[in-house]
């Protein structure tokens, strides 16, 4: 059993800086979760308050029903792998994993067995012998995980562990870590800035920023049904497209109308009840890039028109950039489409799947 709960943690720093603001979390025996934001939300803050590397300010946190707030970080029963590895350069690959279990006196022959069975779970029973300046990238960081491994901790903590290795490795390393989680059976809390990272590995996600936890889900909740415009523009890649303007009725229709007016969608009311109460009021509608269906002038069906600035090609699909009541749009296609920039294109808006925000405080009103 390994669960960790965060009851109304807030931590400051000197100068009055507040990092982490009231957050609760309950973190389940056995999950994987991953806290996720943009660079400066908390979430290291919130991992090292958990390893005992940073003092709670206010609030309580548990690790198995323990309070921990005042037990020093070597009796939490946790184990840390840092972004930079943190390995020791003069020992080599078997002494670097050996080293905390020697520090805790452990006896050989138990050191032994257990360096070897984490060396086996992460292939490096060639490398035993060599020195972190001899490792890859990615040999080292998984040294870094097997120091952590033969500690058997309650839980792991991982703080961007793949953030300094090149892309391939890091999908690569991405989909071992999510490998090692069912093998070990291990509670792991995971920070990253990647929000694919967080989709990709966690059971969960708490999506933070500015030290405020705004919404903890599953991956799929989460780009389904965001609770706010923060979380809506922050899951999903490209990101969620937003355009301003008003709700209203007409002729017992639901209308949307772009602030710069040159944008009207005909809303099922049925499919957003929530949105009767905004009649006449300013919103912002999200729409994904998949949900703008874009086609080449030439017979294409559409209700609006652009000049296509920007096309990406992707590979197995095309990212489409213009302009539209006056914001940046994006729009993915798959690649049987072809499309090049200064194309004018015709578009159409899948309104079945759009999302609307509160204009002043952001929070979802689908
Ligand atoms: P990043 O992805 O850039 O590492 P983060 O989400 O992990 O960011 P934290 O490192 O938790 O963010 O920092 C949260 C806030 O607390 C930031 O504003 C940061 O400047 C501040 N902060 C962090 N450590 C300290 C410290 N030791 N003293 C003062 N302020 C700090």
């Amino acid at each position: 059993m390994a669960e960790v709960k965060l009851v109304n943690v807030s931590k400051t720093f000197e100068k009055g800086i507040v990092a982490v603001k009231n957050v609760n979390l309950e973190i389940q025996d056995k999950e994987f979760v991953v806290l996720v934001g943009p660079s400066g939300c908390g979430k290291s803050t919130t991992l090292r308050m958990i390893a005992g590397l940073e003092e709670v300010t206010s609030g309580e946190l548990y690790i198995d029903g323990e309070l921990m707030n005042y037990i020093t970080p070597k009796n939490r029963d946790i184990a840390m792998v840092f972004q930079n590895y943190a390995l020791y350069p003069h020992m080599t690959v078997y002494e670097n994993m050996a080293f905390g279990l020697k520090l805790r006196k452990y006896k050989k022959v138990e050191i032994d067995e257990r360096v070897n069975e984490a060396a086996a779970i992460l292939n490096l029973e060639e490398l035993m012998d060599r020195r972190p300046k001899a490792l890859s990238g990615g040999q080292r960081q998984r040294v870094a995980v097997g120091r952590a491994i033969v500690r058997k901790p309650k839980v792991f903590l991982f703080d961007e562990p793949l953030s300094n290795l090149d892309a391939k490795l890091r999908v690569q390393m991405r989909t071992e870590i999510s490998k090692l989680h069912k093998k070990l059976n291990a509670t792991i809390v995971y920070v990253t800035h990647d929000q694919t990272e967080a989709m990709t590995m966690g059971n969960r996600i708490v999506i933070m920023n500015k030290g405020v936890v705004h919404q903890v889900d599953t991956p799929i909740d989460l780009y389904n049904k965001p609770l706010n415009k923060f979380v809506a523009g922050f899951i999903g890649s490209p990101s969620m497209n937003f355009i301003e303007g008003t709700i209203s009725y007409s002729d017992r229709n639901l209308l949307f109308t772009s602030a710069s007016n040159d944008l009207i969608l005909h809303i099922d009311e049925s499919k957003y009840p929530k949105l009767k109460s905004y009649n006449n009021k300013k919103i912002i509608i999200g729409v994904r890039p998949e949900d703008i269906i874009p086609s080449n002038n030439n017979g294409g069906v559409g209700n609006y028109s652009a000049d296509l600035e920007v096309v990406e090609p992707m590979g197995n699909e095309l990212f489409l950039y213009f302009t539209l009541s006056g914001v940046q749009i994006v729009a993915r296609v798959s690649k049987e489409f072809v499309f090049a920039a200064g194309d004018k294109i015709n578009l159409s808006f899948n309104t079945d799947k759009l999302y609307f925000f509160d204009k002043e405080m952001g929070q979802s009103i689908n």
